[in-house]
């Protein structure tokens, strides 16, 4: 953990719990090396158990629909606030219900670049921002880890390490962990600039690995549906038919793609929870990267607190549609 906020967000958690909260969902170490997983408090003792360390990855966002008659205090990193934000606007979480804590972040550590140059059989003590590198100190001794190499991808590009939005922030603001070197759009352009039978080739190999697993759509905070319409029986098909049928075909892992790409665009919060869980690695920010992408370069930008431009309709809309 890292002790000095991990000892705010235990104070800051206890006073809410005074005023008023009910639930509070945070981070408390995970039993595996370099893995924290979500702690949901329902009392004052249990916040002692709350940390925030560089492998604070979930995003909380996800939990706070099922809790919609709870007083709930949620942490948020900077790439999970925006979820809250599209979630209250499109009426799926009554705000006034919500105390949103904001985490200055730098960075998360990525745990499949990490544990390699680490010991077997290590236990994480400590970890400490040194601003470009984590000290990661463990029972076999310390060792620094520079961000360059071992911070997350998502990380690398990250311009809102300090989340907007939050009722109230733990401790000072987090220095920029971005690597300006980097441009967060450089696959996709690279993508854009492909023959069509490369790309088809190319989205070929990935979604033909696809499960279909659905963890991508669970951890979603954007997926925020209560029922998936590729479970939904189609009306007037036999008994039992789903839009989408239980075999994983290429054409069908294209249809649970693009629909998904889709119906998350313009409303991700661009915390890369969906490609941080595909069992088989699919990058899935590419999609999403791209339709963010073309939406901004289609549409007039949106004021923050308007639907945004794949939610709305309007019969005067400029464009033509037909
Ligand atoms: S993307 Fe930004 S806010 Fe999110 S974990 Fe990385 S540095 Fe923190
Ligand atoms: S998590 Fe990966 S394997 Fe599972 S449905 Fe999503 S893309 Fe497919
Ligand atoms: S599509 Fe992926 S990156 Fe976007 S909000 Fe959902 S989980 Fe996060």
């Amino acid at each position: 953990m890292l002790k000095e906020l991990t000892e705010v967000l235990q104070r800051v958690a206890a006073r809410l719990f005074n005023e008023g909260v009910e639930l509070f969902i945070g981070y408390e170490a995970g039993s595996l090396p370099a893995k924290a997983r979500p702690l949901f408090a329902t009392r004052q003792e249990e916040t002692a158990a709350l940390i925030f360390d560089p492998f604070c990855v979930n995003n909380l966002v996800k939990y706070l629909a099922r809790h919609p008659n709870t007083k709930t205090a949620v942490m948020v990193k900077g790439c999970d606030a925006g979820a809250v934000d599209r979630l209250v606007q499109e009426r799926n979480l009554d705000r006034s219900m919500i105390t949103v804590v904001g985490v200055p972040c730098g960075g998360m550590l990525a745990r499949e670049k990490l544990l390699p140059d680490l010991p077997a059989d290590v236990r994480i003590e400590l970890a400490e921002d040194r601003g470009n590198a984590y000290m990661v100190r463990t029972q076999k001794g310390e060792q620094v880890f520079d961000k360059k190499s071992y911070l997350m991808e998502k990380c690398l590009t990250c311009t809102q390490n300090n989340p907007a939005g939050a009722d109230l922030m733990l401790g000072k603001e987090a220095p920029p962990v971005a690597d300006q070197s980097r441009d967060p759009l450089q696959e996709v352009k690279g993508i854009e600039t492909l023959a069509p039978a490369e790309k088809a080739a190319f989205w070929d190999r990935l979604l033909g690995r696809c499960l279909r697993c659905y963890a991508c759509r669970e951890v979603c905070p954007a997926c925020s549906c209560t029922q998936c319409c590729f479970e939904q029986a189609v009306p007037g098909w036999q008994q039992g038919a789903t839009w989408l049928s239980k075999a994983v075909t290429l054409a069908e892992n294209y249809q649970y793609h693009l629909v998904r790409a889709f119906h998350v665009a313009g409303r991700c919060a661009g915390c890369a929870e969906c490609e941080r869980v595909c069992p088989v690695r699919i990058p899935l920010m590419l999609l999403n990267k791209k339709l963010g992408k073309d939406i901004e370069s289609l549409f007039d930008p949106t004021p923050p607190d308007a639907p945004t431009a794949l939610y709305t309709y309007s019969p005067g809309d400029k464009d033509d549609f037909s």
